[in-house]
């Protein structure tokens, strides 16, 4: 069994970026080379600005190349709920701007020539139970009513088209969401990123941001200081004890994901003849699709535990029990890759972004929409730290203090045995 993110394995090998002399000054420092870095430097780079990026280990080893490689639209709240919150107008906005994400994600696999399989295959949530499916149903019409976004309703008598299963009760279907090799992505835009000029120094951690009295930051890192006239952190759910203050804004659980052998086209489209990107809405849920050779990616979070070895082996074996209820056609079918990463969420499940009292930029807890969301939020920081606020969707909306909460989630198996509990009611 492979330990490895699939999407890694299949990806060319990223050649080393490590162990290169660090300049001394910049006009940007960005910490952390997952898609939120990248993006950030290279749109940054695109206005010319001197871009210095480091990142702790390799590019794309926290959670962008490691997730499930769907790029989805819709946020994860409730759309009433975001109305209620923010009003109808910033709610649309905010909406809006997931849509502009996946539209962000094609045109820069486009402009930058980046082969990774980009296709709109739609995403289907299914109900796992009727009850979810007269919610989809408000759901759909709340969309197309204050979002102008048109879904469809499949019942459950039409679901076999779509899914190989009758574990579900019916389902809403996004056509405009897309699949991709996410790992051939992130690769892609390391190299449009050094296109443009942006210097990427691998196994280089930051330990520390000072502002100087010039104004100017002091970045520290493991191999030595940059003078920077602006500093952006892109450390998400990887976020270390070096920035406690950045740590404390979400909360990080864990996701874990397996991945078959290979299936044959023919089993592989019994199993999802249209080759959507599956989400279920258990409280606890899963999500799933096909790669590209026919196997079907499994992912979920199957315990409310860090990723480690440990835990990504035991979620590995939930994971298939879980599977194989939903396909019992797989009872056979032997798994080949096994992992598991970090998702930041804020407790209200939006993205936060913007600048510290200190100045600092940042932009984090996408709330498992990162494939897209932080490829937009990179392109978007940039316009903000070019002086354009407006540019960013979620301004002004400070992340929710959680009680007693240091950075550490000693909560999450709490709430972890509650969601599983609710979903064993069905
Ligand atoms: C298992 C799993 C499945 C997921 N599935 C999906 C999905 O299908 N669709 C979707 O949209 N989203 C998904 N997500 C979420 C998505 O992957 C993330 O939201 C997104 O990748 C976050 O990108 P990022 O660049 O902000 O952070 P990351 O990619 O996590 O990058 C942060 C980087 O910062 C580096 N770093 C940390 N500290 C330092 C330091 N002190 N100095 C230098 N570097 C540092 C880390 O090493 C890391 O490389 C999933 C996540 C997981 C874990």
């Amino acid at each position: 069994m492979k330990t490895i993110p699939y999407w890694i394995d299949t990806a060319d090998a990223f050649p080393d970026r490590s162990g290169k002399p660090l300049p001394e000054n910049a006009d940007l420092v960005v910490v952390g080379a997952g898609l939120t870095g990248l993006s950030t430097a290279l749109h940054a780079a695109r206005k010319g600005a001197r871009v210095v990026l480091v990142e702790k280990e390799k590019i794309g080893s926290g959670a962008s190349a490691r997730n499930g490689s769907m790029c989805n639209l819709g946020f994860t709240i409730g759309v009433g709920q975001a109305i209620r919150r923010y009003g109808i107008e910033r709610a649309r906005e905010i909406y809006n701007s997931y849509g502009q994400a996946v539209d962000t994600v094609e045109e820069l696999v486009t402009t930058e020539s980046i082969d990774c399989q980009f296709r709109r295959v739609g995403r289907l949530g299914v109900a796992y139970r009727p009850e979810h499916f007269a919610r989809q149903q408000v759901q759909q019409r709340d969309l197309a009513r204050h979002f102008g976004h048109e879904t469809t309703l499949v019942g459950k008598s039409e679901l076999r088209a779509e899914i190989g299963s009758d574990f579900y009760h019916g389902a809403l279907l996004d056509p405009l969401s897309a699949g991709l090799h996410v790992g051939r992505f992130v690769r892609g835009m390391a190299e449009a990123a050094e296109r443009a000029g942006v210097e990427i120094h691998e196994g280089n951690a930051a330990t520390d941001v000072r502002r100087a009295p010039n104004g100017r930051f002091q970045v520290e890192t493991a191999r030595g200081v940059v003078d920077a006239g602006q500093v952006m952190m892109a450390t998400d759910a990887y976020t270390d004890r070096s920035f406690p203050w950045l740590r404390r804004k979400q909360v990080c659980v864990g996701s874990f994901i397996i991945v078959t052998e290979p299936l044959g086209e023919e089993l592989a489209r019994a199993l999802i003849p249209r080759g959507r990107l599956i989400v279920d809405s258990k409280n606890i849920g899963h999500y799933f699709r096909l790669t590209p050779d026919h196997r079907l990616m499994f992912g979920g979070r199957a315990r409310f535990a860090p990723s480690d070895p440990e835990s990504d082996n035991k979620s590995g074996a939930v994971l298939l029990r879980e599977m194989r209820e939903i396909f019992p056609q797989l009872s056979r079918t032997k798994v080949e890759y096994v992992w598991g990463g970090s998702v930041g969420f804020a407790m209200d499940r939006i993205p936060h972004a913007g600048q510290t009292a200190d100045g600092v930029y940042y932009s984090m807890g996408y709330a498992g929409h990162g494939v897209q969301m932080a490829t937009y939020m990179g392109r978007v920081m940039a316009e903000v730290m070019d002086g354009h606020p407006e540019a960013n969707p979620v301004r002004g909306l400070a992340a929710p203090r959680i009680p007693f909460y240091n950075g550490t989630a000693w909560f999450l198996p709490f709430a972890g045995a509650y969601y599983r509990a609710k979903d064993r009611i069905r």
